[in-house]
């Protein structure tokens, strides 16, 4: 398998090759056509893997630049992970002219609400200030088809789930999901049942 294989967008293919992956992972192998078919997926996938790519990808190549909405959210249990995940986003979208913008609680509220009235494709943050932004109504989340979710065991046993489940009902009904968990806990597989429509299931 190679990501040619996976008719990619000729500018991600060159943001992906730049960044030195030469061909995809295990997982990236079985998530990629799976969500550029449309699948929602729960990948049981450990850090070390590739799983960031493994969503970012799908996300990249899913997103229609020259429409100026958000179209993917990314979230993440802790800010030094919502700054690494949009690294992988710009790093590997580098010549998609997709903005990516981070969020993340104890940074300036007003800076986001400045920074939200621009461009936004693809917005990464922890689950407390994206809901203050969808709440406030800064953040427009009712177009997004994109729903992502790293960490998913660390976020759902943090009692996130009713913030998580808030941010959720900003959506628009008929969305994608895609969920990465080093481990499947019962709050995971509840969750799951809840809010995915027939994932497909990876575990490596
Ligand atoms: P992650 O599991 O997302 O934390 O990724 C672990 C590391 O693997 C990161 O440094 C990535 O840049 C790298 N990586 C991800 N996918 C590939 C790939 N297909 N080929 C080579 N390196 C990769």
């Amino acid at each position: 398998k190679s990501f040619e294989d996976f008719n990619l967008k000729r500018e991600l293919l060159m943001g992906i090759f730049e960044a030195g992956f030469e061909k995809p992972s295990p997982i990236q192998e079985e998530s990629i056509p799976m969500a550029l078919a449309g699948r929602d997926i729960l990948a049981r996938a450990k850090n070390g893997t590739g799983k960031t790519a493994s969503f970012v990808i799908p996300c990249l190549q899913l997103i229609k630049p020259k429409v100026n909405k958000i179209q993917a959210l990314i979230l993440v249990p802790t800010r030094e992970l919502a700054l690494q995940t949009s690294q992988v986003v710009r790093t590997l979208g580098k010549h998609l002219g997709l903005q990516c913008m981070v969020t993340t609680g104890g940074t300036s509220l007003r800076d986001d609400i400045v920074r939200l009235d621009d461009v936004v494709h693809v917005l990464v943050g922890t689950p407390g200030r994206i809901l203050d932004l969808a709440a406030r109504s800064v953040a427009d989340l009712s177009a997004c088809p994109l729903f992502v979710m790293d960490e998913a065991d660390k976020m759902l046993s943090r009692e996130f789930r009713r913030i998580i489940e808030q941010i959720l009902s900003f959506f628009p009904e008929k969305r994608q999901s895609l969920l990465f968990s080093a481990t499947f806990p019962l709050t995971v597989k509840s969750f799951m049942d809840s809010h995915l429509n027939k994932p497909y299931e990876i575990n490596l």
